[in-house]
């Protein structure tokens, strides 16, 4: 099962949360554990607050500060920034279901994270359900 998701920007946050509860809901998973995990070395996915997008925007201000576009790379398709993100950000993450729902606290969301975007990108999306 996946998620297809479509940037529009270089560096961007997408909030998938509202797609991956309708997978849950459609699955008709009550009780169990969500793995997401994204096949792209320029992509991730993080955890954080959706409430203000404030702080996305903060987030992704911070990773391509530290990690900008102009040193002096080697890695010959010129997207290696891209690459580093993706690495600190990481390429998964593990939610539990409660009742079938994702049991995230009141302020998070689920982000993919694109980094060298605009791109059609996946999302894998794995539902276990408890014995
Ligand atoms: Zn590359």
């Amino acid at each position: 099962m996946q998620l297809t998701v479509i940037s529009s920007d270089k560096t961007q946050l997408i909030d998938i949360t509202s797609q991956v509860q309708d997978k849950i809901k459609a699955q008709g998973v009550e009780n169990g554990l969500c793995v997401l995990f994204v096949p792209h070395t320029t992509a991730g996915i993080t955890i954080n607050e959706n409430a203000d997008p404030a702080v996305a925007s903060d987030m992704l201000n911070v990773l391509n500060t530290v990690i900008p576009w102009d040193l002096d790379y080697t890695h010959a398709e010129g997207n290696s920034p891209a690459h580093v993100k993706a690495t600190v950000v990481g390429a998964s993450e593990t939610i539990i279901i409660e009742n079938g729902k994702l049991e995230l606290g009141t302020w998070q969301g689920i982000y993919f994270c694109e980094f060298d975007g605009p791109r059609t990108r996946r999302v894998l999306v794995k539902l276990l359900r408890d014995q």
